[in-house]
């Protein structure tokens, strides 16, 4: 039995290649429902990944080159796991995952202790929301954006976004219709349009051998190093009203109300501020001595890692560019179901 902890799209990936290779499989889901990761995100939310490429594998996701909103990949992932008759134990937190003494494994939730022979952790890339260790004065509201849904949670005024990666640079385009925004940017990163002479930016990267590049080599970590934006950058921004500052360094309270500073300077009095500073791992769960790096991230080579039966699936730039999006997660599964099978060949007697 492997055990697949996470049934969001790299965990139904995961599961539906390995029962292909005929591996017995249960999927371990903590929310009630399939698809939430996807329907808890922002209201407005929209792919930029095409849906002819984001389907995972044996069922394309259906709209060609339209991108498709947050719910239909919530309703895709629902049927996915339908279609393939998948088994997913629904509301079942692994609280912790051990080692049993046979070189199995035991995942510890809610409800019971499941035992399998390997472990596929498809947890996801954004476990705990990560906010800079800044306090904001008293009068200023505040929400990471992993709890950001649409511009009426804000009070009226103006709002800072700090971060400006794809959610921050998005969130900050939205609330622009409505009030004054102000972006804080720490590094910037390339922009990359939508759309290049009428096609699709990921079909030509795609083409380009950008999306699969490893990360073993020169092309893979350039890539990972220097991560592009999607669509929209500072320049778009600026052109729609929001004002680009530096990194946030100091909040203050002065005689004309609560202030925060940037690096060079500049004062801001927003009425709400946005943390769109990204997430940080949290394995505690994985009680597996060695398993986790120093700085408590999984240690693994491509989603293999050093210990017998666990692997990793999801994770960013696990394998290359396309690890952690929908239409390429399934190159990941497939590598990792072939692991398995070998496993399982290497332990049968002979
Ligand atoms: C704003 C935004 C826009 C994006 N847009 C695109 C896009 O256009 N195209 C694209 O391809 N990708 C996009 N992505 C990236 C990626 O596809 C998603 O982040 C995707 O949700 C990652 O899938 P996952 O299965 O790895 O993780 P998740 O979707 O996070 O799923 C992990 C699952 O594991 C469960 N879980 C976690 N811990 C436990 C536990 N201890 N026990 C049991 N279950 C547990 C969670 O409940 C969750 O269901 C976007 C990401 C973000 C944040």
């Amino acid at each position: 039995m492997i055990l697949v902890i996470g049934a969001g799209q790299a965990g139904l990936a995961a599961g539906r290649e390995l029962r292909l290779a005929g591996h017995d499989v249960l999927l371990l889901e903590a929310h009630p429902r399939l698809g939430e990761s996807w329907r808890r995100r922002w209201d407005s939310l929209r792919l930029f990944t095409p849906a002819r490429l984001s389907g995972l594998p044996g069922m394309p996701l259906p709209g060609g080159d339209r991108y498709p909103g947050k719910d239909e990949v919530a309703d895709y992932l629902q049927a996915y796991a339908a279609r393939f008759d998948l088994p997913v134990q629904l509301g079942t937190t692994v609280t912790e995952l051990r080692r049993t003494g046979d070189a199995g494994f035991e995942a510890v939730t809610g409800t019971g202790i499941h035992t399998g022979d390997g472990v596929v952790v498809a947890t996801g890339p954004f476990q705990q929301p990560r906010i800079p260790d800044l306090p904001l004065p008293s009068g200023i509201a505040a929400l990471h954006s992993a709890d950001y849904r649409n511009p009426d949670q804000l009070p009226d005024g103006p709002v800072l976004v700090v971060g400006g990666g794809n959610s921050g640079v998005q969130i900050a385009a939205e609330l622009a219709a409505t009030r004054p925004v102000t972006l804080a940017l720490g590094a910037r990163q390339p922009v990359l349009p939508q759309r290049i002479a009428g096609t699709d930016i990921f079909t030509w990267l795609q083409a380009l051998g950008l999306v699969r590049a490893p990360v073993t080599s020169r092309l893979g970590r350039r890539i990972r190093d220097r991560d592009p934006l999607i669509g929209l950058g500072p320049r778009g921004l600026r052109r729609i009203g929001v004002r680009i500052v530096d990194r946030i360094t100091a909040t203050d309270t002065t005689a004309d109300g609560p202030l925060l500073r940037t690096a060079s300077g500049q004062a801001l009095a927003p009425r709400s501020v946005i943390w769109a500073t990204g997430y940080r791992p949290d394995y505690r769960w994985l009680r597996i001595p060695g398993a986790l790096t120093d700085d408590g991230r999984p240690r693994h080579t491509g989603g293999i890692s050093p210990m017998p039966g666990l692997t990793y699936i999801g994770l960013p730039f696990q394998r290359c560019r396309g690890s952690a999006l929908l239409g390429w997660v399934g190159e990941d599964a497939a590598l990792i179901a072939r692991a398995y099978t070998a496993q399982r060949a290497r332990s049968r007697p002979r």
